[in-house]
């Protein structure tokens, strides 16, 4: 029944379900350690024979009741929760690519995943290569080698706020049999479920809108249990694994395979749970997720608008505005809104646009986005400093760009306060 809900009830009602007198509430199972009455069952946990709980870093019931939830909400088969969006990201990787192997990555970023991987995981041995989003698939596949284990990209990229072309992304994953890996933290599965459009693997920050209200850091992976990992590139899902007495996860899970090899190696053997506290956090922010994504969206294109009218601008980016090159995109992908972070510049550069963001007072200077407050920041000289200025223009940071992350406070606020710190600018 749940997976025929809308999106808004499952955001609600989706996860956990309290039995007759059990709390109404997802409780906060604040323990590490689990009890038991029979020694062949604590066995066949340990085989991954038995349902249960072992250990809270590999499973919790807070944390479970959360990782349904969003799996529900994606359309997925299961997902597991990590202490935040780049431990989701290092994992979502790590669980089917290793030393000698080799990513293709969109260029246009978060600049946290984009030092994980040219820097990180480099030293690891898997190299990356990141490659213009915009390109024609005849030249992407260019990049596909035969030790390439996955492509990777963003639905929203970060900052320059291109939307991703599903349909040319997950057709160069097919013809090359390796899983398309979406990062969806911008959208939220309220605007765009990525397995709708042929995406393999789903991730969140779900520090950003899923909790909403800027108090937990954390992340998920979410597996849409619709790739085929059988194909002779996936020796780690089909071959056995000495670390469970040879078990075979292909075999033994099916279309669970990879969500299940996450849980009990990786999350086993590196340990970035998230904790029972910050998933019953993340979880009460997630059950107004719908109503917030409307009003961010409706929010920032009001704002958009707006900006683009006015005399000190520049420039306006925002994918749900004609005068974006995603536009087109946004409307296939995005029909219930383009979500609540815009960019401009303020005309005059990079000092001019420091002035604006010294001057606002309703909006925040804050580093995060996706919360229901507005923020301002200036990437070139924060987020995306230890970038090189090439690597900035190739990740769509330019020098005067201002990020904005648009709140749910009322529009006419917002648009008063901007308009008072461009006059001052
Ligand atoms: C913030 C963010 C991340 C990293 O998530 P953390 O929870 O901060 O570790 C990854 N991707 C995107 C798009 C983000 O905005």
């Amino acid at each position: 029944m749940k997976n025929q809900w809308k999106i808004s009830t499952k955001v609600v009602r989706g996860g956990y379900s309290p039995k007759s007198s059990e709390p109404l509430v997802l409780p906060i199972y604040q323990s590490t350690t689990y009890k038991y009455d029979d020694a062949d069952f604590v066995a066949g946990l340990f085989d991954l024979k038995a349902e249960g709980h072992m250990y809270t870093r590999i499973s919790n019931p807070t944390v479970s009741a959360l990782e349904e939830k969003i799996s529900l909400l994606e359309g997925g088969v299961g997902a597991v929760a990590t202490a935040s969006g780049q431990a989701a990201i290092m994992l979502a990787l790590l669980n089917i690519c290793q030393a000698g192997q080799h990513i293709v990555a969109a260029s246009t970023l978060y600049g946290g995943t984009h030092n994980l991987l040219a820097v990180t995981f480099k030293k690891l041995g898997i190299e990356v290569t990141f490659v213009d989003p915009e390109l024609p698939a005849e030249e992407l596949k260019k990049y596909i080698r035969p030790n390439t284990r996955a492509l990777y990209a963003e639905t929203i990229g970060n900052p320059s706020l291109n939307i991703i072309d599903f349909e040319k992304f997950s057709y160069i994953a097919r013809e090359n049999g390796i899983p398309l890996i979406i990062d969806n933290t911008f959208a939220t599965p309220y605007l765009c479920r990525p397995f709708e459009h042929g995406a393999n693997i789903v991730i969140h920050s779900t520090t950003k809108h899923i909790d909403g209200h800027a108090t937990s850091v954390g992340g998920i992976i979410v597996d849409g249990g619709n790739f085929d990992w059988n194909n002779g590139k996936f020796p780690e899902l089909t071959e056995p694994d000495p670390s469970y007495h040879g078990l075979k996860y292909y075999e033994a899970f099916g279309e669970k395979a990879y969500i299940t090899k996450v849980r009990v190696t990786l999350l086993r053997d590196m340990g970035p749970s998230l904790s029972p506290f910050n998933a019953f956090l993340t979880n009460l922010g997630l059950e107004t997720l719908a109503i917030r994504m409307k009003q961010h969206s409706e929010n920032a294109l009001q704002l958009a608008k707006f900006l683009e009218g006015h005399e000190k601008v520049a420039w306006v980016k925002y994918p749900g505005l004609p005068s974006h090159p995603s536009y087109s995109l946004s409307q296939k992908y995005l029909p219930l809104g383009a979500g609540g972070i815009l960019a401009f510049g303020v005309k005059g550069g990079v000092e001019k646009g420091k002035n604006f963001i010294n001057n606002v007072k309703l909006a925040s200077l804050v580093v995060h986005v996706g919360d229901i407050r507005t923020y301002v920041l200036h990437p070139a000289s924060t987020t995306h400093r230890q970038l090189s200025e090439e690597e900035q223009i190739a990740s769509g940071v330019s020098p005067d760009l201002i990020r904005v992350s648009v709140g749910i406070e009322d529009i006419e606020d917002i648009i008063a306060d901007f308009d008072q710190a461009l006059k001052k600018a």
